[in-house]
């Protein structure tokens, strides 16, 4: 029988804060500009150029921690890792290594072996690198330093994830909870959130750990669950040979599809790190946690507690809904509105999130508002339109924001409440079908549905097909 294996997965991701200027200088962070309009001597290195951190890149880190079960280190310290890279001017980066600000953390993910905590080992405060221009120009690189500067937090999970759909899961909550705090995009197209996976393979059922390689370069969920998958393959043939899988760093070419060695896995020794001495240590008193803890937004465990005491929701509703800021915020805009929790739960969790997926958009691109998801779900309600128009209005509205009710007369969707009109088309409808009647009167009386389809049909679909079934069975 072959040998079983099982992968033991940690990650390191980077956010990039949205803050306004950067993490040491006042330089805009403004995405998108004319290369190196957003440098001073600081962010290029320049030498006797000073730090002065950016108390917001603190306070959202802090933010970040609290959201995450972390604890603090009161007292934290930044130090220089060394390294001589094109895109980094000073030949070190400043980040965190001896004091991060926050360590043991957790977050909550349902992934494939359903629900699990994964542990936060540290999360630290470091500063981003330029970026190397290789495109343009056949025989050299350009560096643009507007990111230069701009301030990460990077949040290295403990080895706790043991599948792609864990990654994922685990991803998307780091996510969630960073929108929810407002302290960054995490748009991995963009870079603003990038993962590094730390993998290795082992017999299923043992305690030691395999080798670990890391994989860079993933911009995708999708290109991360292919390396994932990829790496499990090549490491399990390597053990099946009775080689070795080395300690190294991967990149991931998504359209071949196949990672190559980059280098060697460095160490932290391998960094020569040292406090930095230009920066004095920060201290995090109990009047600053206080202000960062008051500031918190009602996170999505919150959330998901109201909505089942106070709009009863189902908690697949609650916590579908939850899962990103901006539908919980619509969610409760629309209810104020209408007063239908349930309704309003219905087309945020079913027609949005196809429509959402179809589209590839992500739920910050929603662009219809609360009134008009409040008007249209009233106009189900009186009966003037029927569910299956109520989609094809939901539609123009999810594309265009349209007005419900206006759409809805323009494109003759309301619903027929003529009773002498239904009246007379049940009859010549049952008329038409004496076979279909035997049936259901002899006790067949699924066929019913039939009879509702030909008189919606000859209605061009705008009666409300309950009445239409009530008038069938009245007439029968
Ligand atoms: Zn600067």
């Amino acid at each position: 029988m072959s040998k079983q294996y099982e992968m033991v997965i940690g990650l390191e991701v980077h956010v990039e804060l949205a803050t306004k200027t950067k993490i040491f200088c006042g330089c805009p962070t403004e995405f998108g500009k004319e290369p190196n309009t957003h440098v001073c001597p600081v962010c290029t290195g320049m030498p006797g150029a000073l730090p002065v951190l950016n108390r917001s890149v603190v306070d959202y880190a802090l933010a970040l921690g609290a959201a995450t079960h972390c604890l603090v280190n009161k007292l934290c310290r930044f130090d220089r890792k060394n390294y001589f890279y094109p895109d980094n001017p000073q030949n070190y980066q400043i980040s965190q290594l001896y004091l991060p600000i926050c360590h043991d953390g957790w977050v909550e993910i349902d992934g494939a072996a359903g629900r699990r905590r994964i542990r936060i080992h540290e999360m630290h405060m470091e500063e981003d690198a330029g970026k190397l221009v290789h495109d343009a120009w056949e025989d050299s690189s350009l560096v643009d330093f507007n990111r230069s500067g701009v301030p990460l937090i990077e949040i290295v999970s403990e080895p706790d994830l043991r599948d792609a759909s864990e990654v994922i899961a685990y991803l998307e909550k780091l996510r969630s909870i960073c929108r929810y705090l407002g302290i960054s995009d995490c748009k991995l197209q963009e870079g603003s959130m990038r993962a590094d996976v730390n993998l290795s393979v082992r017999e299923l059922g043992s305690k030691t750990l395999g080798v670990r390689t890391e994989m860079k370069n993933l911009n995708s969920f999708k290109a991360i669950t292919r390396a994932i998958a990829a790496e499990r393959e090549r490491q399990i043939e390597l053990l099946e040979e009775g080689k070795i899988v080395l300690q190294e760093t991967r990149r991931w070419d998504d359209n071949k599809e196949y990672s190559y060695a980059m280098r060697s896995k460095e160490d932290a020794r391998d960094y020569r790190y040292f406090p930095d001495p230009d920066l004095p240590p920060v201290l995090i008193d109990d009047e600053w946690m206080g202000q960062v803890h008051s500031r918190q937004p009602e996170m999505q465990e919150q959330k998901i507690g109201r909505y089942l005491s106070e709009y009863q929701l189902p908690y697949e509703d609650a916590r579908l809904i939850t899962d990103s800021r901006c539908v919980a915020e619509l969610f409760e805009e629309t209810v104020k509105l209408c007063g239908q929790p349930k309704k309003a739960a219905n087309w945020l969790t079913g027609e949005t999130t196809r429509l959402l997926k179809e589209n590839g958009m992500e739920a910050e691109d929603i662009c219809f508002s609360p009134e008009n998801l409040a008007e249209l779900i009233q106009l189900v309600e009186k009966g003037e339109l029927n569910n299956q128009n109520a989609k094809k209005v939901f539609e123009a509205m999810f594309t265009q924001n349209v007005k419900p009710q206006a759409y809805m007369e323009a494109h003759g969707l309301k619903t027929v409440i003529d009773n002498d009109l239904l009246e007379k088309t049940v009859a010549a409808v049952l008329a038409a079908n004496p076979k279909t009647v035997d049936e259901y009167r002899s006790g067949k009386t699924k066929v019913i549905g039939f009879l509702v389809g030909q008189v919606m049909k000859q209605m061009r679909g705008k009666a409300d097909p309950a009445a239409v079934n009530r008038q069938i069975t009245e007439q029968l």
